[in-house]
């Protein structure tokens, strides 16, 4: 528990710094965990307490704490190239050789790729490109962004916009021309005798409906998570994807693939779009892009929208965009290196390989009578917690029932994340068979703790 004195580092860590994202009454009780370092999949604080992190940082840190091809990787390059931008004609190495790798490993044949600091600036930039391009094209209505609620894209004005959480309105948001659509969830969004099926086929309908009402010409894009990451994992109705694309190609609406979670893995291929088979116009990364190791972005353009981009900048001679450290050398070069290590150094594999070990955990944890859904997909995983198990009934009141398993599971030496109502596991790829065996009895016992 927390160390209340003066000068300790959860008070002072409470004292100075404004938490985002947290559950403020937990972290006054409990205090911060101030953490000073990391070995593998494991994190230690300033007392010396280990835990498991289950949620790999923030889903990002998947070559764990301490790989040393990524340290060394960022060492050398510090010593050659520390920093620079990629604009007026000059642009690191690094960056071209992570532009051509990123494209190599798209599911596009040829493409373009610009770099942010992040996920939420690569969607801010993916916004601009498509009214950009679209206002080059003689369409300057085609403004209007649709994604769906619950889905997460950042916190940019912009990003925020189209994440469909409640809790931006406390911001004014979403600004004007920000529509959502509904959330995949059968499980909690299916009607009274409706299949999944049929679920699947009314979210494909209201799209088409909002398509038309809004009028195919004033409609930029679609953006879309493969699955719902901080929405609490949720994995797309059966056949989603396969129903909602070809609307959108029939009204030529462009579709973003945001796999700032998905991508490089997690989802069990290389990319989120892979696993539910289809090929979008463009990909938003981030995260495991540099396994962690740096913060970074990426807009990858598939080869018609890289085209018309760059007709389009063509024409005023100009893309008048960027960020100071775009295409960073030292994030390119550790880039290069986590995909490499990702893809060669048995991660990937060890995501498919523990697969099934992790959802029979999962499963094996949902027989609680408190955890209504257990789901998940690849080295994604949710429980969801439930009053009442026959109804589906949630749990009310201020501090939610994930906060206190989240914080009981913290008491253990285990982290992971409370999502709503779901407590939410996204293990480091390089987490082994006992490793996985920890996380789960710790999770239990703190289930028995709450419940
Ligand atoms: N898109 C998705 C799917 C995300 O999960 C996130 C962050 O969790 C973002 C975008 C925003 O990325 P960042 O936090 O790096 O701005």
């Amino acid at each position: 528990m927390a160390d209340t004195a003066p000068n300790s580092w959860e008070s002072r860590a409470d004292t100075y710094s404004l938490y985002g994202f947290t559950d403020l009454p937990s972290v006054h009780a409990r205090g911060a965990v101030v953490v000073t370092h990391g070995k593998g999949p494991y994190i230690y604080d300033t007392h010396g307490r280990e835990y498991l992190d289950a949620n790999s940082g923030l889903w990002n840190m998947v070559a764990g704490f301490d790989h040393p091809g990524l340290t060394e990787t960022a060492k050398a390059q510090y010593d050659r190239l520390p920093g620079y931008h990629a604009f007026f004609g000059r642009m690191s190495d690094q960056t071209v050789m992570l532009s051509e790798k990123l494209v190599e490993v798209s599911p596009f044949e040829k493409g373009r790729v610009f770099y942010t600091n992040s996920g939420s600036e690569a969607n801010d930039t993916m916004v601009k490109i498509l009214w950009f391009l679209h206002a080059a094209e003689g369409k300057p209505q085609r403004r209007k962004i649709l994604t769906r609620w619950n889905g997460y894209h950042g916190v940019t004005a912009v990003s925020a916009s189209m994440t469909g959480k409640p809790y931006n309105s406390v911001f004014g948001l979403p600004l004007p021309g920000f529509i959502h659509l509904g959330c995949p969830h059968y499980w909690r969004f299916g009607q009274p005798g409706e299949t999944e099926a049929q679920f699947t086929a009314r979210l494909a309908a209201e799209l088409e409906a909002t398509i038309i009402k809004e009028g195919p010409d004033t409609i930029a894009g679609f953006f879309a998570e493969p699955v719902m990451g901080a929405g609490g994992v949720i994995p797309p109705s059966s056949g989603y994807f396969h129903a909602v694309v070809p609307i959108l190609r029939k009204y030529g609406i462009p579709i973003i693939s945001d796999e700032v979670i998905c991508g490089f893995g997690r989802t069990g291929n290389t990319w989120g779009c892979e696993t539910y088979d289809f090929v979008p116009d463009a990909i938003i990364s981030s995260k495991n892009l540099t396994a962690g190791y740096f913060p970074m972005g990426a807009v990858i353009l598939g080869d018609e929208l890289a085209r018309r981009v760059q007709a389009a900048a063509e024409a005023i001679e100009e893309f008048p965009h960027g960020f100071t450290a775009s295409g960073h050398p030292v994030g390119c070069a550790i880039a290069l290196k986590a995909i490499d290590v990702v893809m060669n150094e048995g991660l990937a594999q060890n995501v498919r390989e523990l697969t099934p070990h992790f959802e029979a955990g999962l499963a094996r944890l949902a027989e609680h009578p408190n955890i209504g859904e257990w789901r998940g997909k690849g080295f994604m995983g949710a429980l969801e917690a439930v009053r009442d198990k026959a109804t589906r009934t949630p749990f009310d009141g201020s501090l939610s029932v994930s906060e206190r398993i989240a914080n009981a599971c913290t008491d253990t030496g285990l982290i992971c994340r409370p999502l709503g109502q779901s407590i939410v596991l996204c293990p480091p790829f390089i987490i082994t068979r006992e490793q996985m065996d920890e996380m789960f009895e710790k999770l239990e016992t703190a289930l028995k703790r709450v419940f």
